[in-house]
């Protein structure tokens, strides 16, 4: 290590985001950079404390104390080598991951400040980029052809990584193009969409066959390929069958994300179409991510006013709440860039139906619940608390998560990863597990 005490003396610095009222009329990153002296310092930070917590809470085992040693010293080439020997795709996880390793980090641990591997993941890539280290490969052929179904980040990586060890790789997507949520999901604001088209890029030129609009019988697989990688991910959307559903300004959260990035990515859709929160009073059901990108998207169309509700209760902030019988963590409290622009966030909240008028959202019934402990064991009971309101709402965005898809029964070339797998999850946890498929073809053929 280039500087094993610059802990000591050195903080924590992050990039910080473009301010409010800047970036809330676009939809450009909202994530600053630090200049490469000062990425550097935080680089430093990284104090090689030998109980790498950090790589093993990586999914995909990232060895930040090699690449930050590297990146401190001004390798930046170096940096990158290291980073992408286990990451396949650092510019995504370098924006979108909720880095997993800094939780873990020993100086998160005992100060309260990780070193920034998220955001030096990011700067190494995007100086390799810049500099031409991201080599085109051109692998030599095994013979062997393999189909990957799913062009989101799990399909990608099993790509890639098939394709460098030899196989000819096609992956299809029933998409006009390639990403799953990285593209269709994930706002621009988080992640600009050039940087998958930079990626794919080079993973067009190293050979991999890209066949969009195909729309793939998981039980009737494309015929003339060796072995198959399933990574659709989870398509289906969790709904709420209340009273009311069927009312016009009830989406699903998708529905509207994946048309805002259509709509950047310059796809034109009819008045009627279009799903807008301009001038609306929006009520976004479900607190996690994924309603946390309905609330930045909806303030960017010009939505009136912008409301979050969760049925769970709110996670403390510190340790766990006696009074509350579910398990704090994971589940701490985040305040994402999104509730930063703006939100009334509510807990212990259900809700009971959907009001309208003339078939059109007016508003939603909602009650106020707790949770009581389960005398019995298991799941705590929810009571409700005092007489259902009504919020006013003219558009309900649902985001309370994905359904796990059931899976044919599969022949023994036939290998699965990501969010099909294991659930919806984490863009690491995909691309680890689209790495482990590739694995498991290339042990398959040997
Ligand atoms: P997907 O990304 O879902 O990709 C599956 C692909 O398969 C898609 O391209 C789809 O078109 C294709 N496909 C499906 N069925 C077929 C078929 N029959 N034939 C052909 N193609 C098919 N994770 C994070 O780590 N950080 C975040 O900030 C974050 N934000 C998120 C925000 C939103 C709104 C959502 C919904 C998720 C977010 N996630 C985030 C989760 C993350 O996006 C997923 O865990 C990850 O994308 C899963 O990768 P995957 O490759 O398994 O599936």
């Amino acid at each position: 290590m280039g500087n094993p005490k610059a802990f000591l003396t050195i903080h924590r610095k992050e990039a910080g985001h473009r301010p409010v009222h800047d970036r809330i009329h676009d939809f450009g990153e909202v994530e600053q950079t630090l200049n490469s002296n000062d990425r550097r310092m935080q680089a430093s930070r990284c104090m090689d404390c030998g109980v790498p917590f950090c790589h093993w809470a990586c999914p995909l085992g990232n060895k930040p104390p090699e690449w930050n040693d590297a990146l401190y010293k001004g390798d930046w080439e170096l940096a990158y080598r290291l980073l992408n020997s286990t990451n396949d795709f650092p510019e995504f996880t370098g924006r979108i991951c909720p880095a997993l390793c800094e939780k873990a980090c020993v100086l998160n641990l005992v100060e309260h400040e990780p070193t920034t591997n998220r955001e030096n993941e990011a700067a190494i890539t995007e100086h390799a980029f810049e500099e031409n280290y991201v080599r085109i490969h051109h692998p030599e052929r095994n013979g062997k052809k393999v189909a990957v179904i799913g062009a989101g980040p799990a399909g990608l990586v099993a790509a890639n990584r098939l394709n460098l060890k030899g196989y000819m790789v096609t992956v299809f997507d029933k998409n006009e193009d390639a990403g799953g949520l990285l593209r269709y999901g994930i706002p621009n604001f988080k992640l600009n969409k050039a940087v998958i088209d930079r990626r794919i890029d080079v993973l067009m030129q190293e050979g991999i066959t890209f066949k969009y609009n195909q729309n793939i019988d998981v039980s009737k697989l494309p015929e003339g390929f060796d072995a198959y990688v399933i990574a659709t991910g989870t398509p289906t959307a969790r709904d709420l069958a209340i009273p009311g559903r069927e009312l016009k300004g009830v989406y699903f959260a998708l529905d509207m994300l994946a048309q805002q990035n259509r709509v950047l990515a310059g796809c034109e859709y009819t008045k009627d179409q279009l799903v807008s929160a301009k001038g609306k009073d929006v009520l976004v059901i479900g607190g996690g991510d994924t309603g946390s990108d309905c609330i930045g998207t909806a303030h960017r169309q010009g939505c009136k006013s912008v409301t979050q509700i969760e049925i769970m209760p709110k996670p403390a902030e510190g340790p766990d709440d006696p009074a509350n019988p579910w398990p704090n963590w994971p589940r701490t409290l985040k305040t994402t860039t999104s509730h930063e622009e703006g939100c009334t966030r509510r807990w212990n909240i259900n809700s009971l139906k959907f009001i309208g008028k003339d078939g059109k959202l007016t508003g939603v019934e909602v009650q106020e619940i707790t949770w009581k402990p389960n005398p019995e064991g298991g799941r705590p009971i929810m009571e409700a608390v005092g007489s259902p309101e009504v919020i006013k709402a003219d558009m309900v965005l649902l985001a309370m998560g994905f359904l796990k898809p059931e899976l044919p029964e599969l022949a023994p070339n036939v290998f699965v990863a990501g969010d099909v797998v294991s659930g919806p999850s984490l863009v690491v946890r995909a691309m680890a597990s689209g790495r482990d498929a590739a694995e498991k073809v290339d042990k398959f053929f040997h």
